[in-house]
């Protein structure tokens, strides 16, 4: 037996879920990568802070200068946490989402992006913008292969500046990419890398500094903090330059009207510039809190902890000839706890309901907001789904348009995965389905 860690305590472990029959059970979180549960600790360090709460950066009252002082310190742990260098910034947003459009408000006019199409929309769309040019890279099938086609790309790309976006680990397949080979091939030719961590943080360390990214973005909700707060943090230059990503108070050092009736303003420089408004303290609070879970539960173990549940589940899986893992880079390649599979002469969406309605596990199903990667992984372009998952997909020997997500992290029990390999053989053995009748009828074809 291999010696691992316990578990770190989440909230919602003893929620109670009723089945198709009546009974009911525990329900097992197997949907981290979506959000994942708070930490036990998250939860105590909000409530001990909650009396008091007071307005950040706006107030001359105790509470209001221990908030802000909360709120800085927050940036502080964030800032070791992603063991960020001298004169980094750590700007607090909603999410992931909203970090890489932050990130892409700020570009220099004539940017040109790069991304790979596997990636999550949030690091895919964002670039969108008139004035930037965006290069999509066909998903690559190794890791070399993608550094590979990285360089091809920057070669004889010009002077001007350039951004490589790329993630951490993949949303869908859970694969771990090889983000410090590929920052070292941006900036051999004069681009510079943000990394989406949304994926990666919540499961391994991220040094900054180590793998010489130049910003890294994260959601407090999937690193067990569900607060409404994320994370971009990095070089401070292109930040400091533009305009301020949200208008507002907070985000301006002055304002006066000028005699011809106009309004000049002069705006913060450092993280306040792109925090126009009242900061989420409690958010800031709760990510900076759950930095500190992991950090002093000991990283490594935690890994460690999840590599071996990664085993259990492909062993198990592995024992089914009916599943088919999805992957980019083969299925011994380095992951999170993060899989996606497609079961023969199942439909996904029914196959996740099933899963739900009969084993109280909740996992999630479809393209993910990663529709060129899946479709990819599923072989081929094709239709978008209809608001059930894909109810044409589901005659037997048709083709699946979509797909199942498991995902766990540091608060899972070893009996989650066990039921879920179990519920999975049980299902398949029940022979091949082509249609699932939940209970609330949303997936009868
Ligand atoms: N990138 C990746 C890799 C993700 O998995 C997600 C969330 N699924 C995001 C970005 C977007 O994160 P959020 O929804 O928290 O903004």
């Amino acid at each position: 037996a291999v010696a691992v860690c316990a578990p770190l305590p989440v909230l919602g472990r003893d929620v109670e879920v009723p089945l198709v029959g009546g009974e009911k059970v525990t329900y097992a979180a197997l949907d981290y990568a979506a959000s994942a549960p708070a930490l036990q600790r998250v939860w105590d360090d909000v409530a001990a802070y909650a009396p008091y709460y007071g307005s950040v950066h706006r107030g001359a009252g105790y509470l209001s200068q221990l908030s802000t002082d909360l709120f800085e310190q927050s940036r502080a742990t964030v800032a070791e946490f992603l063991d960020l260098r001298d004169g980094d910034q750590v700007v607090f947003t909603r999410a992931t989402t909203d970090s890489l459009n932050l990130l892409a408000s700020v570009l220099p006019a004539g940017t040109r992006v790069f991304a790979f199409e596997t990636e999550h929309h949030a690091s895919l769309l964002p670039w969108r913008r008139d004035d930037l040019t965006v290069g999509y890279l066909r998903a690559p099938r190794s890791p070399e292969q993608a550094v590979a086609a990285l360089e091809e790309a920057l070669a004889g790309s010009g002077d001007g500046p350039k951004l490589v976006c790329v993630t951490g680990a993949s949303n869908v397949t859970g694969e771990i990419w090889p983000v410090r080979e590929l920052a070292a091939a941006a900036h051999r030719h004069g681009a510079r890398i943000v990394l989406d961590a949304a994926q990666l943080a919540p499961h391994h360390p991220v040094s900054v500094r180590d793998l010489d990214v130049d910003w890294v973005a994260f959601s407090g909700h999937k690193l067990y903090a569900p607060f409404g707060a994320g994370v971009l943090a990095g070089r401070g230059d292109w930040l400091d330059a533009a305009e301020p990503y949200l208008a507002g108070g907070g985000a301006s050092r002055t304002v006066a009207r000028e005699l011809d009736g106009s309004v000049a303003v002069e705006w913060q420089q450092g993280p306040a510039r792109h925090e126009a408004g009242s900061p989420n303290v409690i958010g800031a609070y709760a990510v900076a809190s759950a930095c500190r879970a992991l950090t002093e539960a000991g990283f490594d173990r935690l890994v460690d902890r999840e590599q071996y549940l990664i085993e259990r589940l492909r062993a198990g899986l592995a024992g089914i000839p009916q599943v088919r893992v999805l992957t980019l880079f083969g299925e011994e390649h380095p992951r999170v706890g993060v899989l996606s599979f497609v079961v023969r002469d199942w439909n996904s969406s029914h196959f996740s309901a099933a899963l739900s309605a009969e084993y109280g596990i909740g996992v999630r199903d479809g393209l993910f907001c990663a529709h060129p990667l899946v479709r990819t992984l599923l072989g081929g372009e094709t239709a978008a789904p209809s608001e059930c998952g894909a109810p044409e997909a589901s005659l037997p020997g048709e083709r699946s348009l979509n797909a199942i997500r498991v995902s766990f992290g540091a608060g899972t029990p070893d009996e989650h995965v066990d039921r879920f390999v179990a519920a999975v053989r049980e299902l398949v053995s029940d022979g091949a389905q082509w249609a699932y009748r939940t209970e609330g009828g949303r997936c009868v074809p």
